[in-house]
């Protein structure tokens, strides 16, 4: 056989809908994990990790069959010991299932926080992907509404810290409780049976199986009936009109600003009284920044005992794009420019002191020793440090902002 030194090895493109980051993109998604994490800790949630792949009826069973997500969006698959298996297209799922099989009960109420990759089979466009991750955070085991209220100001501060508040608004509404939402549901059926003939295929299919669904479809056929259709108000228990009177009042006492939508439904069964989304209008049709709301039959629909609950979860891709242009500063706080390979031990012993002292600090000392000041002034950083040897003496000379040329001075001054 001869050998074809130009028949080239085809290289295997990337998975429709996933991404590869580097550079500006990576330091933004970073930016919000990092923030995300110290802002958690403000609120006593925990860190928290669950596994990626869960067995396929955690999903298809809390989230339910008439789902986008369960219906057409998950990666599952039959693994080789002929389990069938789902890659996590959300968090809540998993979590919950984490908490009936370990026992997490005896912690409740349980606040935790995580974030990590999902999986959903939908069409990539910008905004949108196969793989796209999420942070997380949730409370398990509390029915107070002063913890749907404390999770909404943990929301809240995070896309202040993050500089994205500003143009997002919180949306909020209550599904009441069983009693308020079979009531409002009856109603819904009788308002969308009357207008049968005018909705759209897919809100027909959800007429049967999930009605609620309809209220906050995108099809314009179908706006003019859910507008008009009630609302739950009418329908709530004076116990789910105090709910939604608590929560709203802890907004407010924290200084949270919200809107009433009172078309806003998170479609699921299980959910409860609180369902809210921060939305906003720069993102295009990725409206939705952050969303949530109070799951309390969740628990006992994977098996569990009767768990009130309530979380929200926030795209980072999402929040990641919405950062303002200066936010992150990922310049360096020193360079150092080694002048003189004799050098190299005592610049070496400078960058541990610097690194070991919290400053964030690269080193040039490879190629020409005339090029490397010239090298090192390229790399982003608040100070540049230049050492080498004039007459027979050492010299580290600083450059930088004051603040800072006096701390790296004082670092050097006792090696
Ligand atoms: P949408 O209406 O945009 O499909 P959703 O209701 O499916 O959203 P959730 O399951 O509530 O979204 O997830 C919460 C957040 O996760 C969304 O607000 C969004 O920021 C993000 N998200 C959801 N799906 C994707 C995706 N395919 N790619 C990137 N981010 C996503
Ligand atoms: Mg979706």
């Amino acid at each position: 056989m001869s050998k074809d030194k130009s028949a080239k090895i085809p290289t295997p493109q990337p998975v429709r809908g996933t991404q590869d980051m580097l550079g500006d993109f990576a330091d933004r998604f970073a930016h919000v994990v990092e923030t995300f994490e110290r802002v958690r800790r403000l609120y006593g949630y925990k860190r928290i990790e669950v596994p990626v792949i869960e067995p396929t009826a955690v999903f298809a069973r809390s989230l339910g069959e008439t789902t986008d997500v369960v219906s057409k969006e998950m990666y599952s698959f039959e693994d080789r010991g002929g389990e069938s298996i789902t890659l996590r297209p959300e968090f809540t799922a998993g979590i919950a299932r984490a908490y009936i099989t370990n026992g997490w009960q005896q912690f409740a109420p349980l606040k935790v926080a995580t974030h990590g990759p999902l999986f959903r089979y939908e069409r990539p466009q910008k905004g949108r992907y196969r793989q796209f991750h999420q942070l997380d955070a949730e409370v398990l085991g509390s029915d107070s509404a002063l913890a749907d209220a404390e999770l909404l100001v943990f929301a809240d501060q995070l896309l202040k810290e993050l500089g994205i508040a500003e143009g997002v608004t919180l949306t909020l509404n209550t599904l009441g409780d069983a009693a308020s939402r079979d009531a409002w549901r009856a109603a819904l059926v009788e308002h969308f049976e009357a207008h049968r003939g005018d909705l759209s295929e897919d809100s027909l299919t959800r007429l049967d199986k999930n009605p609620l669904r309809i209220l906050d479809s995108k099809d314009a056929k179908d706006r003019p009936i859910a507008d008009s259709a009630p609302d739950i108000d009418a329908f709530l228990t004076s116990e789910a009109r105090d709910f939604f009177d608590a929560v709203t009042a802890g907004l407010d006492a924290a200084g949270v600003a919200w809107e009433r939508n009172a078309r806003l439904v998170r479609g699921l069964d299980y959910y409860r009284h609180t369902a809210f989304e921060f939305v906003t209008d720069r993102l295009g049709a990725q409206g939705t920044v952050l969303a949530g709301g109070r799951y309390d039959g969740l628990i006992e629909a994977l098996g569990g005992p009767p768990t009130p609950a309530v979380g929200w979860a926030a795209g980072i891709e999402r929040l990641a794009m919405l950062l303002a242009d200066d936010v992150i500063d990922n310049r360096l706080d020193a360079v150092i420019a080694v002048e003189d390979d004799s050098q190299l031990a005592f610049a070496l012993k400078v960058i541990a002191a610097m690194r070991g002292n919290g400053l964030a600090t690269e080193i040039v000392a490879t190629g020409s020793p005339r090029k490397r000041f010239d090298k090192a002034g390229k790399i982003p950083a608040h100070a540049l440090i230049a050492i080498g040897t004039r007459n027979g003496e050492t010299y580290a000379n600083i450059r930088g902002d004051s603040e800072l040329t006096t701390k790296i001075d004082a670092i050097i001054r006792v090696l």
